[in-house]
């Protein structure tokens, strides 16, 4: 699989994610195991992941979670790009 963005290559790896919360404000979500361009730095997410940083939010927003640590589901062929 090659960056959509330039082609480039994309290694695996665990990358830092920003969430937006109406709550908190920004909060980062470690461990978010995805996709890393090694030229261009863009980042791909699987669309499982993406989905759980959906609900990690909802969570956080409904005051069920504090903790932000997202566990690594399955993979998923579809990707999703958050960069
Ligand atoms: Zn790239």
């Amino acid at each position: 699989m090659r960056c959509h963005e330039c082609g480039g290559v994309l290694v695996e790896s665990r990358v830092q994610f920003e969430i937006e919360t109406s709550n908190y404000g920004r909060v980062i979500v470690t461990d978010v195991p995805g996709k890393v361009c090694q030229s261009c730095g863009s980042r791909l997410f699987p669309y499982r992941v993406a989905e759980r940083l959906e609900e990690i939010r909802d969570e956080i927003e409904c005051g069920k979670r504090t903790p932000i640590r997202v566990q690594r589901p399955p993979d998923h062929e579809l990707a999703f790009a958050l960069a």
